[in-house]
């Protein structure tokens, strides 16, 4: 039996990691990847975590992911099919095994939520995608559209901007919700045109993304606009499926969980963006992880 078992290899799971090797428990990260870093692998270039400005998201991931491995922290590849709350013990049911631990801290992390539009399934993986730093370099010169205005969708528009011959970006209101820095860099683009009060509404194509049917909220006016490919970064939802009925949640499925992670159940912790929190960023989650296990020692203490 572990001390702590932590589902996730995201930030929020390798900053539990080493704070949890550090503090001399014993314990295992288990993530469905060989591959840690959960988001952040998405991500084209982090320009906000402390210390390491500029850095690619794969090598900040692989930072973390060498930090852990250093201290020795074991790397369990399974996926986990149920928890089970036995008191003093958690089960962690996976396809491989089973595993058990005193404590268990949650950072399954989140995935990227869907417009639910027509033509969004069919055309899924030819020419709609979810990832622009995994399929921009597919539409070099060609023409691409990214819905949403946070930060993804911008950081997203900025990435394909320096491979498209015109990126389009598509915000359902006047106002982009992203961080003002990467606002600035957008508007500085020649090749970014920005569709503000627009909703896409329908996504046309036989075998690959033809065009994209937009409706202007403010002008009452639907228009049909040619693309390639679009990209579709509207936010996110918790990985939390397999623990509702476990620990308390909102409505939208995010963990009640204050910032000492700890959830409504005694002895599980909830870590990262699957936490019911204000700000969900790289050094929030790594926050989310070291405080996770301090709370683990106090419990053990
Ligand atoms: P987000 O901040 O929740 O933004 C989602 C965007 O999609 C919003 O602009 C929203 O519009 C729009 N949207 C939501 N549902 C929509 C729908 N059905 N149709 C059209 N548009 C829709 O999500 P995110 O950009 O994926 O970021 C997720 C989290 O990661 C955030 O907390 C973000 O700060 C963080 N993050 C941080 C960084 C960074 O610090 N560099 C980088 C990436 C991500 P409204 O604005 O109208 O709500």
């Amino acid at each position: 039996m572990y001390d702590v078992l932590i589902l996730g290899a995201g930030p929020a799971g390798l900053g539990a990691a080493i704070y949890a090797a550090r503090a001399g428990l014993s314990l295992a990260v288990i993530d469905q990847s060989p591959i840690s870093g959960g988001q952040v692998l998405n991500t084209y270039e982090v320009d906000n975590y402390l210390g390491l400005m500029g850095e690619t998201g794969g090598g900040l991931s692989d930072k973390f992911r060498a930090h852990a491995d250093k201290l020795g922290t074991e790397f369990i590849t399974d996926e986990v099919k149920s928890v089970e709350d036995l008191g003093d013990k958690k089960v962690v049911r996976g396809y491989e095994r089973d595993y058990e631990a005193r404590a268990l801290i949650l950072a399954t992390g989140a995935a990227h939520s869907k417009l639910g539009i027509p033509g969004e399934d069919r055309l899924s993986g030819m020419g709609v995608s979810y990832c622009a730093t995994c399929d921009g370099a597919f539409f070099k010169n060609r023409i691409t559209a990214v819905v949403g205005g946070g930060d993804v969708a911008v950081e997203d528009a900025l990435f394909l901007s320096n491979i498209c011959k015109k990126v389009y970006l598509i915000h359902r209101r006047d106002s982009l919700r992203a961080v003002k820095s990467l606002q600035e860099r957008l508007f500085a683009k020649e090749n970014v045109e920005i569709l503000w009060d627009s909703e896409v509404t329908e996504i046309i194509g036989e075998n690959a993304v033809e065009k994209i049917t937009v409706y202007n909220k403010k002008k009452q006016q639907q228009t049909e606009v040619e693309i390639n490919g679009i990209f579709i970064a509207v936010g996110i939802v918790p990985n939390t499926g397999l623990f509702e009925n476990l620990v308390e949640t909102d409505e939208r499925g995010y963990i009640k969980a204050g910032e000492d992670c700890a959830t409504s159940c005694r002895g599980i912790y909830a870590a990262g963006d699957i936490r019911l929190k204000p700000m969900r960023q790289i050094i929030t989650a790594v926050a989310d992880g070291a405080n996770a296990v301090n709370s683990i020692q106090s419990e053990f203490e």
